[in-house]
C-alpha cells in the first residue's frame, strides 16, 4: 500500500511557471517525506475564502500565497504569526489539525544574503524601489535585522505609498522617506539598493526599461550593495550595472531560496537541504533559459 501524501501548494493568480514545485518537491524527493508541492490558480479573490475553507475540510497540509493574495488571505485565517501582522501580508499558511495559522518567510527570507553584511548596514541610509508588498517585506527585515539611519523608498506615485503605509499600520523604528523615483542622486549615499518592482525581469514588457537606475549614470559605486528581487534572469541589467561598478551584487534567487527554507520547515519541522536544492533550482533555471 502507498502511504498517503500530504498535499502543499501555492495560492496565486496565473502561477504555472513558478519554481516552488521544483524547490519544496525537490526537498522532500531527497529527504524522503510524503509530501507534494503543487500550484492552485484562483482567478478570482472572491474565491480565497472558499478556497481556504476546503483547504481546512480536504486537510491539505499548507500553502505559500502569492501576487495577488498575500493580503486577501489574512482576514480568513485563525491566527497570524508577529512578522505577518507586522505588515498584514502572508506568504505561508500552515494548517494544523483544521486551525490556519498564516506567516511571513518573506521578511526573514530577504534578510538572509545580507546579514553578512550586516555591520556595513546599521546606521546606514538604504533604499528601496517599489511600493508594494516585496518592498513591505524589505522595509521591515531592514528594522529588525539592520537598523538602518533611514530607508528611501523610492516610487512613482507617492500618495499611493503613504495610503499603503498607512492602511498596512506601519510602526518603522527606522524612519521611511517616500522619494520620487526619478530623484535618483539620493542613491549616491546609500549602502544598499534593492530593486521590489518587476523592473528586470525577462520576457516582461516595461516600455522598453529593463532596469530601475539608468544603465549609464555612475549613480552605483563600489562600496554599495545591489540586491535585485527579480530572479528571472539571475544576472538582471542592474545587477549587470552593479558589477561593472565594482558593487556586491544579491540575486533575487537568495531570497527565492531563503524564504522557501523558512515555510519548508514551518510546514515539515525539518531542515530544507538547501545546496541541492539550489543545484537543481539553477539547473532548472539554466535549461528554461536556453529553450
Ligand atoms: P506588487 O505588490 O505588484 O508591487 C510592485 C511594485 O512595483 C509597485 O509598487 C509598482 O508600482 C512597482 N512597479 C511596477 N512596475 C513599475 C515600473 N514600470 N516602474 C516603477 N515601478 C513599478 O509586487 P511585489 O509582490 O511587491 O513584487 C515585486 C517584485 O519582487 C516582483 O517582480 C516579484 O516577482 C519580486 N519578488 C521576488 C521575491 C523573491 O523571492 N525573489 C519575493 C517577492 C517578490 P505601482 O504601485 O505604481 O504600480
Amino acid at each position: 500500500m502507498t502511504k498517503a501524501i500530504k498535499i502543499l501548494g501555492l495560492i496565486g493568480r496565473a502561477v504555472d511557471y513558478s519554481y516552488s514545485p521544483l524547490i519544496h518537491n525537490t526537498a522532500c524527493d531527497i529527504l524522503g517525506i510524503p509530501y507534494y508541492y503543487t500550484v492552485f490558480n484562483i482567478a478570482d479573490p472572491d474565491m480565497i475564502h472558499d478556497a481556504l475553507r476546503g483547504a481546512k475540510a480536504l486537510g491539505i497540509a499548507g500553502f505559500n500565497v502569492t501576487i495577488p493574495y498575500k493580503k486577501n488571505v489574512v482576514p480568513f485565517l485563525d491566527e497570524l504569526s508577529e512578522e505577518a501582522s507586522s505588515i498584514k501580508a502572508v506568504n505561508t499558511i500552515v494548517n494544523q489539525h483544521g486551525k490556519l495559522s498564516g506567516h511571513n518567510t518573506d521578511i526573514a527570507g530577504f534578510a538572509s544574503p545580507l546579514l553578512g553584511y550586516k555591520e556595513r548596514i546599521t546606521g546606514t541610509t538604504v533604499c528601496i524601489f517599489g511600493g508594494g508588498g516585496a518592498a513591505l517585506a524589505a522595509i521591515e527585515a531592514f528594522n529588525r535585522f539592520f537598523s538602518p539611519k533611514e530607508i528611501l523608498l523610492f516610487v512613482r506615485d507617492p500618495q499611493k505609498a503613504r495610503d499603503i503605509l498607512n492602511e498596512t499600520g506601519y510602526k518603522a523604528s527606522s524612519p521611511v522617506t517616500i522619494v520620487r523615483s526619478d530623484e535618483l542622486e539620493k542613491i549616491r549615499e546609500c549602502s544598499v539598493i534593492v530593486n521590489a518592482t518587476p523592473i528586470g525581469t525577462r520576457g516582461r514588457d516595461n516600455e522598453g526599461i529593463t532596469s530601475i537606475i539608468p544603465l549609464d549614470c555612475e549613480l552605483i559605486n563600489h562600496n554599495q550593495i545591489v540586491y535585485d528581487m527579480v530572479y528571472n534572469p539571475l544576472v538582471t541589467p542592474l545587477l549587470q550595472a552593479a558589477q561593472r561598478a565594482g558593487a556586491k551584487t544579491i540575486s533575487g534567487i537568495e531570497m527565492l531560496i531563503g524564504q522557501a527554507e523558512r515555510s519548508f520547515t514551518l510546514w515539515t519541522g525539518m531542515q530544507m537541504p538547501v545546496s541541492r536544492v539550489r543545484a537543481a533550482l539553477l539547473h532548472e533555471m539554466q535549461m528554461k533559459s536556453t529553450e
